[in-house]
């Protein structure tokens, strides 16, 4: 069992959760964070810390969010990309995973200012369109 990261997170960033984790097993993507599934211990000490719920274990995610916990596992470097199983993921986030330019995301263990879109990504949905792949730039 692990917990993992899901839409809700995309543009806020406000890295509550991260303060918390007693393993540091947050990863930091330039729009949204992810969990490390092999690392997370179950603890449970983030989920309620998010402001926004975008944190669930994994037999609680939501159908239409379970594919985030594939996603948490790849760009965390749980998982090899060529082994995920990319059913339900936008084509952008397949694409970018299985090109060159691909690169697992730096660890993240101190709490940060959340990104300036935070208020008011916070409100919207149908954010998947907007996840970024890419690494933070730090
Ligand atoms: S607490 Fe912040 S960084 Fe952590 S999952 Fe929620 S929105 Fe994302
Ligand atoms: S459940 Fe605990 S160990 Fe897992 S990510 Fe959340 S705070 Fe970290």
């Amino acid at each position: 069992m692990a917990y993992v990261v899901t839409e809700a997170c995309i543009k806020c960033k406000y890295t509550d959760c991260v303060d918390v984790c007693p393993v540091s097993c947050f990863y930091e993507g330039e729009n949204t964070l992810a969990i490390n599934p092999d690392e997370c211990i179950d603890c449970c000490a983030c989920e309620s810390e998010c402001p926004v719920t975008a944190i669930f274990a994994d037999h609680d995610c939501p159908d239409d969010m379970k594919w985030y916990l594939e996603f948490n596992a790849v760009v965390t470097g749980a998982k090899d990309p060529g082994a995920a199983d990319t059913t339900g993921w936008p084509e952008h986030v397949v694409a970018a995973i299985t090109g060159p330019g691909f690169a697992k995301w730096p660890n993240i263990a101190e709490k940060k200012s959340p990104m300036d879109s935070a208020e008011e990504a916070s409100k919207e949905k149908g954010k998947a369109k907007d996840l970024s792949v890419k690494p933070a730039d730090r």
